[in-house]
C-alpha cells in the first residue's frame, strides 16, 4: 500500500472510531460549531466532536503541529477531506479564527503571537470577530478613519466599526485601525488584535427583518491595547488586512470542500415529477439544473486544480476574487433553481403547513443574496479581476 493508501485507511478508520453518529449529517443552521468562551452546545455530540478533533489536530489539519494543526500536506489534506465528506461528518469547527485570522497569522504574525493565539483558534478556544467595515468604509475600505494612537506601550483606540459579524459574541477582533491620518490611505493603516473584553468597547446587536442579529455595530472609546498585539509592521496593516480577506473570499468562494447536500434534481423529481421517460418533467428547468450541473462540474475542478497549484493552506492571491466572484453567483443560482422546484412549498416562512426541510430552504435561499456583499461586493471583485488578475488599465 502507498504512503497516501495508507493515510487513507487510517482516517477512515479514525473517523469510524470518533466520529458521533449525530454528526455524520447536514448541519443544522442552529449547530455551527463557532468554539469561544461563550459557546453552547445544542448537541453534546458537537462539542464531543470539536474536542475529539482539536486533540489530533483535525481543526485545521493542514497547519504545522506545534500550533495545533495536523500538519497534513497538500495531498494527505485532500484525502482527509474526502474521507469526511465520505461519511458526510460535517466540520468540528468553522468560523473566522480557522479560516481567515488563522492563515494571516501563519504568514504575518511573529513568533509569540502565533504561539498565543494559533493554539487557542485551533483548540476552538477562542471566537474572534471582523472589525473592518465603517459607517462610510465598505468598499472603499482603505478610507477607515477608526484611529490608534501611540501612547507609551500601548495605542489608545477610537471610531466605530459596523457590519461586526458575531461580534455580541467573539472573544476578540483582529481590526484595522489609521495609525498615520497624514499618509497616503493605504499606507496609514495597521492591523491590530485585541480582547472583547477590554474596556471601552461597546457592542450593539443590527436587528434584521428576520428577527435575527447576525451583526453588529461596534464602538470603540480610549481602547487601550498594547503595541505587542499589533500584527506585521507599523502602517503596512494593508497588506495583512487584503491577505485576510483573500483567504475570506476563498472560503465564501466554496474551496476546501464541503457536506454533502440534497441535490436539485432530488427536490425536483420529487415537487415537480418525474416524465415517463424518468426525466424532471419540466423541460425548461430540467435544462435549467443541466447548466448549472456542468457550470458546477467546471468550477469544482477550477478550485480543486488552483488548491493544487497553490502551497498548503495558502490563498490563491487576487484570483481569490474570481472564486468569490463565481462561488458566489453558483450558490444564488442553486437557491434560485430549488425555490423553482419546491413552488409555492417555498412560500413558507414558519408554521405546520411547510417542511422543516422547506422552512431551511427557503430561510437558506434568502441568506444567499448576502454572498455578493459579505467579504467585498461582486463589483469589487470585478474590478480586482479586471486590474489584478487580466491586468486591466485603472
Ligand atoms: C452577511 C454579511 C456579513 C458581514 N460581516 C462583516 C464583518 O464581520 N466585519 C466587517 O467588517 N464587515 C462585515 N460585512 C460588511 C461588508 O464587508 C460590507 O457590507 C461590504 O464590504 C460592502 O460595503 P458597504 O455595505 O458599505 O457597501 P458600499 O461600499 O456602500 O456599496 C454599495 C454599492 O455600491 C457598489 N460599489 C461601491 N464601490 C464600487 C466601485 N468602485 N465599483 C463598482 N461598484 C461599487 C457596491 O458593489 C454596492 O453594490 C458583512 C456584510 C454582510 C452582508
Amino acid at each position: 500500500m502507498g504512503e497516501l493508501e495508507e493515510f487513507r485507511a487510517q482516517s477512515r478508520a479514525w473517523l469510524e472510531a470518533n466520529c458521533p453518529l449525530s454528526i455524520r449529517s447536514n448541519m443544522p443552521a442552529d449547530e455551527y460549531p463557532g468554539g469561544g468562551r461563550n459557546a453552547r452546545y445544542k448537541n453534546p455530540d458537537t462539542k464531543l466532536w470539536l474536542e475529539r478533533c482539536a486533540e489530533q489536530g483535525y481543526t485545521v489539519p493542514a497547519w504545522p503541529k506545534a500550533v495545533g494543526g495536523a500538519g497534513l500536506n497538500k495531498d494527505q489534506a485532500v484525502v482527509w477531506q474526502e474521507e469526511m465528506r465520505r461519511i458526510n461528518a460535517r466540520p468540528p469547527l468553522v468560523g473566522m479564527g480557522i479560516s481567515m485570522i488563522g492563515p494571516a497569522l501563519l504568514e504575518y504574525g511573529t513568533e509569540e503571537q502565533q504561539q498565543e493565539h494559533l493554539p487557542k483558534i485551533a483548540s476552538g478556544a477562542i471566537w474572534w470577530c471582523q472589525g473592518y467595515s465603517e459607517p462610510g468604509s465598505g468598499s472603499d475600505l482603505a478610507s477607515l478613519r477608526t484611529s490608534a494612537v501611540e501612547d507609551g506601550d500601548d495605542y489608545i483606540i477610537n471610531g466605530q466599526k459596523i457590519w461586526t459579524s458575531g461580534a455580541d459574541n467573539a472573544d476578540w477582533m483582529f481590526c484595522l485601525v489609521r495609525t498615520d491620518p497624514d499618509a497616503p490611505k493605504h499606507e496609514g493603516i495597521s492591523f491590530i488584535l485585541f480582547d472583547m473584553t477590554t474596556p471601552g468597547i461597546t457592542v450593539k446587536p443590527i436587528k434584521l427583518i428576520s428577527g435575527l442579529s447576525p451583526f453588529c455595530e461596534t464602538f470603540l472609546d480610549n481602547v487601550r491595547v498594547p503595541k505587542a498585539n499589533l500584527v506585521h509592521e507599523l502602517n503596512k496593516g494593508w497588506t495583512v488586512g487584503k491577505r485576510l480577506l483573500q483567504y475570506e473570499r476563498s472560503s465564501i468562494g466554496g474551496i476546501g470542500g464541503g457536506q454533502k447536500v440534497r441535490s436539485i434534481e432530488d427536490y425536483a423529481s420529487e415537487y415537480v415529477g418525474l416524465d415517463d421517460s424518468g426525466k424532471i418533467a419540466d423541460p425548461a428547468l430540467r435544462a435549467d439544473i443541466l447548466r448549472h450541473r456542468m457550470n458546477d462540474k467546471a468550477f469544482a475542478l477550477t478550485t480543486r486544480r488552483s488548491m493544487q497549484e497553490s502551497a498548503t493552506g495558502k490563498a490563491p492571491g487576487a484570483v481569490s476574487s474570481m472564486f468569490k466572484y463565481y462561488g458566489t453567483e453558483q450558490n444564488i443560482g442553486k437557491y434560485e433553481l430549488l425555490l423553482t422546484a419546491l413552488g409555492t412549498q417555498s412560500l413558507g416562512w414558519e408554521g405546520d403547513s411547510f417542511a422543516e426541510d422547506e422552512l431551511t430552504t427557503t430561510r437558506a435561499w434568502l441568506r444567499s443574496k448576502a454572498n455578493s456583499i459579505e467579504g467585498g461586493t461582486s463589483e469589487v471583485q470585478l474590478n480586482i479581476i479586471a486590474k489584478r488578475v487580466l491586468g486591466l488599465p485603472d
